[in-house]
């Protein structure tokens, strides 16, 4: 039961977040942003195994690698790969997935299922290799009030960022565990065995009571004293956006109990001026937003081309006088 993150990309040029959730019986692969991040040196079957694309927004820098992933995964038909972004994320999609010549797609099956989140509702799309993505087929909207996706074994948050365009942050959340206390089932004078299942099962009851060695005990009085639950791993994408008080404010309680934030720090402090003019953040302020979220660690990524690496130390230094424990993905230094 673990979230792992895997920054992609190279220090001073595009970034990504491969993210993998290993649930004990399933492993979902979710990928946050798709520049020009190496996908092509990647194992094709990490590709053709994503569940989830998620797209902060669809500036060059973080769509330019799709390619990649589209040749390995285009006729993927069951599940269908799954993008979410912005506000008229379906529509450019639609633009990479027709931008080939498709001539023989008759036979094709792939289905892509693409998510524009809004700040009030999300609506899907479907494009269908067979159809050479020519229609835009709706596929269902609804409110957005909640997390964007949400299974018994983990949740996405988008939270809408400005960059002068939305920029949509992501916080992936596993959904925290419910296990049986053994000293206190010992406490209880009562046997481990199948019934136990029935306690940790969050389906509603169809009877509300159990019957153990002739007793009978109601199941909601077992759960109470029987289950403890362990809050699961956290990790959150933030990147291109402008951090205003008001943005501050909502990304304080959103982060609560993240443990590791992967956020942009394009530009140093020093430069705040440009970091405003281009709605982007600077190294302090990404710091001074962990700090403030309370988050276990801060990587900093997404660092302008226009620094050195001679810069490099003396960015990650500004950054922990204000958050210790800040670094930069694995690799870079
Ligand atoms: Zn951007
Ligand atoms: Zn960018």
């Amino acid at each position: 039961m673990s979230i792992a993150g895997q920054v992609l990309g190279a220090a001073g040029h595009d970034n990504a977040l491969l993210v993998q959730i290993n649930a004990g019986q399933a492993i979902y692969r979710l990928l946050c942003d798709c520049g020009e991040v190496g996908l092509a040196q990647r194992p094709v079957g990490e590709l053709q195994a994503l569940d989830h694309l998620l797209l902060s927004h669809l500036h060059m820098d973080h769509i330019s690698g799709f390619d990649t992933l589209f040749r390995h995964s285009f006729n993927r038909a069951d599940p269908p790969m799954q993008v979410w972004g912005p506000p008229a994320t379906a529509q450019i999609m639609q633009h990479r997935l027709r931008g080939f010549m498709w001539n023989l797609q008759a036979e094709l099956r792939g289905t892509w299922l693409v998510h524009d989140i809004g700040t009030e509702m999300v609506t899907a799309w479907r494009f269908h290799a067979e159809e050479a993505f020519a229609r835009a087929h709706p596929a269902g909207s609804g409110l957005h009030a909640g997390p964007i996706i949400a299974n018994a074994d983990f949740s996405v948050t988008a939270i809408t960022l400005d960059h002068l365009t939305p920029s949509m942050g992501y916080i992936i959340r596993e959904t925290p565990r419910r296990n049986i206390d053994p000293a206190r089932l010992a406490a209880l004078n009562l046997l481990p065995g199948a019934w136990l299942q029935q306690v940790k099962s969050a389906t509603p009851d169809e009877a509300p009571t159990l019957t153990l060695a002739g007793q009978t005990y109601a199941l909601a009085e077992l759960r109470a004293q029987l289950l403890v639950e362990t809050p699961g791993d956290t990790l959150a994408y933030l990147t291109d956006f402008r951090l205003d008080a008001p943005t501050l404010a909502r990304l304080v309680p959103a982060l609560q109990g993240c443990g590791t934030l992967v956020c942009e720090s394009q530009f140093r402090h020093a430069d705040l001026p440009l970091a405003r003019r281009a709605y982007h953040l600077t190294n302090r302020q990404a710091a001074g937003l962990a700090r403030a979220a309370g988050v276990a660690e801060l990587v900093l990524i997404h660092i302008s081309e226009r620094y050195r690496p001679a810069d490099y130390p003396e960015i990650l230094a500004e950054a922990r006088a204000i958050f210790p424990n800040t670094r930069f993905p694995v690799g870079w230094v």
